[in-house]
């Protein structure tokens, strides 16, 4: 959230910037690439000679594969703030500090100071809740607001022209070991200060330079955003007073408020539904206060996702104090931030602590959204989802639930319809015949096709919140359908995106998941790269092939193979070389139990094109020869060691049998043919037939290769075997 405001900023300031991110959110994707930021999706630059610096959020560690490529090749490597530090030097600073409500008041004075027409940029650390309005603004003007983080230390790298300190509270404990260190950081800015210092009356802090101090107090404003924004507001005038004599009445009562801050996701009668990103003890108190309120004679329930282990082991007694004030409380897992667990800082460590009833602790899955749903209908409900880190899916998801009480489904699509990119394709209820090569089968209960990375981690994380199984497909050449589709979510990467393709030099090159294989095959022609020539006429995509090690003419596909970018198993991503992989006839372990999402192939060798068009051509008409053209899902069963399923189905003299419209091919004896309104039982009872035949007269068991989606092949096969 940080990083993105600054990138925003320097792009528009003309700086040329790339920018990844591994859980890139749409509206964040959304304001980058409206600023010129060209993002990368979830592959790193791999030439990083084109850069000068990378820039780096503290929350990226050593041994990131980034950073220490760009730290070996030699490249300045900045942290956020100190970036942040040197483009505004040459500025007139006006820096937003303290330990709570920094977003919001730099936020607030950004607009206010538009409202006024005072010309200025600004760069904030978070959304506002108006996704319209960037989280950054370049004008010509020498000022410039922006908050100033002090959680890793570059706090000491600014000397603005003003300083608004809005509060100091111990936290950050890794950073600052005890409280007065962290208060020597706000005293080290302001004293580097070149003009004014705004400081609330109630904060007495000695070795300032008072000189520069102009004391404010807290006062209710008439006008104010809402009680809870008060101090923020009042704060953020003092700064807006400095450049405006006559400043209007009200000028922040149009203030939209900063996303995740009280946002209100989900109001009925009976139940209001808020989400908040308050973290530390002290921003908990003062949210609760403003919505115990609110509440009126309505129950305040809260779910709290603790963010760190360190700083839930050392605010838990805070944590227990203020949550206390709820009527009812819920705790989630601690949301780790990269941190390795601290003994007496889980979840269960701070329910333990509780005097009174001791919270629930929740999951994030369907479970624990169940369970609070039901909750909801007893009785009038004030629910605040607390907390910085992922809790704002949970939340989402559980205002989703709310607007969609009868289906599940219409929940889910509720849930990914604010999230995903426009371009991204959803349904319910989607047939799946036309998206295979068989065109065979009914719909997929939901059916996505995501336009980036960040879409597939919004279906992703769906899936793993409504409890909805998925299924990745390419060009569908490998797949027979059930006729009665598939019972969960379908991913199907055929968007533009997913199908780049690019050079990286030395013979290597980069595709997407969703790049044709003949695609591939040309584009290696074209450059000279041999040894991609087995591709031609496999009608499958490169995630489709990565998946079934897609071979042909005596190489396959992991002979080509260099590195695997995919979601693995457990949703986490990585970047693998193919000697991780566990790959062999049609199979590759790692990706059948994830998705892949683009890979580094390299050719084994270089040649004319003229030489590789040629082999392209040979291999291209032998298909011709001996493949049948009706649809199909290529070979239908595996070749069996030492032999092949083809002929044997042959010298059995089963080319040419039906059931239904479905055919076992005259032409390839492995081939099943749609021969127009076939359905999957039709083939299902077709491959029955087949494999018992071979079975009686020849004693090979044949496995099919073709992939059933719906249903499952030992299921059928058994019911074969029972029957
Ligand atoms: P799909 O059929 O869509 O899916 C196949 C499997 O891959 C599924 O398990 C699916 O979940 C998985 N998958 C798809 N995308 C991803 C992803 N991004 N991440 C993880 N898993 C994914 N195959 C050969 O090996 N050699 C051949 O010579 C050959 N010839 C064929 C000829 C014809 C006429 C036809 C119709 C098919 C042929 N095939 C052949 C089969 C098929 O083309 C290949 O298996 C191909 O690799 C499948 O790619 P796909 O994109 O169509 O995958």
């Amino acid at each position: 959230m940080g990083m993105a405001p600054l990138a925003f900023w320097m792009s528009k300031a003309g700086y040329s910037i790339t920018g990844y991110d591994s859980n890139l959110q749409e509206g964040v994707r959304k304001h980058l690439s409206a600023s010129g930021v060209s993002l990368r999706d979830f592959v790193f630059p791999r030439q990083l000679d084109d850069y000068t610096t990378v820039v780096y959020s503290s929350a990226v560690r050593d041994g990131h594969p980034l950073l220490d490529a760009a730290k070996a090749a030699g490249l300045e490597c900045l942290r956020r703030g100190e970036m942040l530090a040197r483009v505004t030097q040459d500025f007139k600073l006006i820096a937003v500090i303290g330990s709570h409500g920094k977003t919001t008041t730099a936020g607030m004075i950004a607009y206010g100071m538009q409202q006024c027409g005072i010309k200025a940029n600004y760069i904030v650390g978070g959304l506002f809740a108006d996704s319209e309005l960037p989280p950054a603004g370049y004008t010509d003007s020498p000022w410039l607001v922006a908050e100033i983080d002090e959680s890793d230390g570059t706090i000491e790298h600014f000397c603005p022209e003003h300083t608004l300190i809005l509060n100091i509270d111990w936290d950050h404990a890794d950073h600052y070991s005890e409280a007065a260190a962290l208060e020597r950081a706000f005293i080290g800015v302001a004293n580097r200060t070149k003009q004014r210092v705004f400081l609330p009356e109630a904060l007495s802090l000695s070795g300032l330079d008072e000189g520069k101090v102009l004391n404010y107090g807290i006062a209710e404003l008439a006008s104010a955003v809402n009680h809870f924004n008060d101090s923020n507001a009042y704060a953020a005038m003092q700064v807006l007073n400095c450049f405006i004599d006559d400043l209007p009445d009200d000028p922040l009562s149009g203030f939209p408020g900063m996303a995740r801050r009280q946002s209100v996701l989900f109001e009925s009668d009976t139940v209001k539904l808020v989400e908040d990103y308050a973290h530390h003890p002290t921003e908990i108190a003062a949210l609760l206060k403003s919505l115990r309120r609110s509440a009126g004679k309505r129950r305040l329930l809260v779910v709290f996702q603790p963010h760190r282990y360190s700083r839930t082991k050392q605010f838990k007694e805070g944590f227990v104090t203020t949550l206390s004030q709820a009527d009812t409380c819920y705790l989630l897992p601690v949301y780790a931030a990269h941190e390795p667990l601290v003994e007496g800082g889980s979840a269960h460590d701070l329910a333990d602590a509780f005097t009174g009833a001791r919270p629930e602790i929740l999951n994030m899955d369907l479970p624990s959204l169940k369970r609070i749903f039901d909750e909801l209908q007893s009785e009038a409900t004030l629910l605040a989802f607390v907390g910085a880190g992922d809790i704002e899916d949970f939340a989402a998801a559980c205002a989703s639930m709310l607007k969609e009480p009868h289906s599940l489904d219409a929940a889910c699509l509720n849930f990914l319809k604010g999230r995903l990119s426009a371009e991204a394709k959803l349904s319910l209820g989607e047939p799946l015949a036309k998206k295979t090569t068989m065109r065979i089968g009914g719909p997929a209960r939901v059916y996505a096709e995501p336009t980036n990375f960040s879409d597939l981690q919004e279906l992703l994380r769906a899936s793993n919140l409504f409890d909805i199984d998925y299924f990745s497909i390419g060009r569908g050449s490998n797949l027979l359908v059930a006729d009665e589709g598939f019972d969960g979510l379908i991913i199907r990467f055929s968007s533009e995106n997913w199908r780049r393709v690019e050079a990286l030099g030395d013979g290597r090159i980069w595709a997407a998941a969703g790049g044709r294989l003949k695609e591939i095959c040309g584009f290696a022609a074209k450059t000279g790269l041999a040894g991609f020539e087995f591709l031609e006429g496999i009608p499958g995509s490169i995630g489709g092939a990565l998946r079934m090690n897609a071979g042909a003419m005596g190489s396959w596909m992991f002979d080509v193979v260099e590195r695997v970018q995919f979601i693995d198993e457990h949703g986490f991503y990585q970047d693998l070389p193919k000697e991780s992989f566990h790959f062999g006839y049609r199979r590759v372990e790692e990706i059948s139990r994830g998705i892949a999402l683009g890979a580094i192939l390299k050719a084994p060798k270089s040649d004319e094109e003229s030489c590789i068009r040629d082999r392209i051509d040979t291999y291209s008409n032998s298909r011709k020869e001996s493949q049948p053209r009706g649809p199909s899902a290529g070979c239908i069963f595996k070749n069996p060691e030492g032999t092949y399923a083809g002929k044997l189905i042959d010298e059995h003299g089963l080319k040419g049998l039906c059931v239904g419209a479905a055919e076992v091919s005259a032409v390839h004896g492995n081939f099943i043919v749609n021969q127009g309104g076939a359905t999957a039982a039709d083939v299902i009872e077709l491959v029955r037939q087949v494999r018992a035949r071979v079975k009686a007269d020849s004693g090979y068991e044949l496995e099919p290769e073709v992939l059933l989606v719906g249903r499952n092949w030992s299921d059928v096969l058994r019911e074969d075997a029972d029957a």
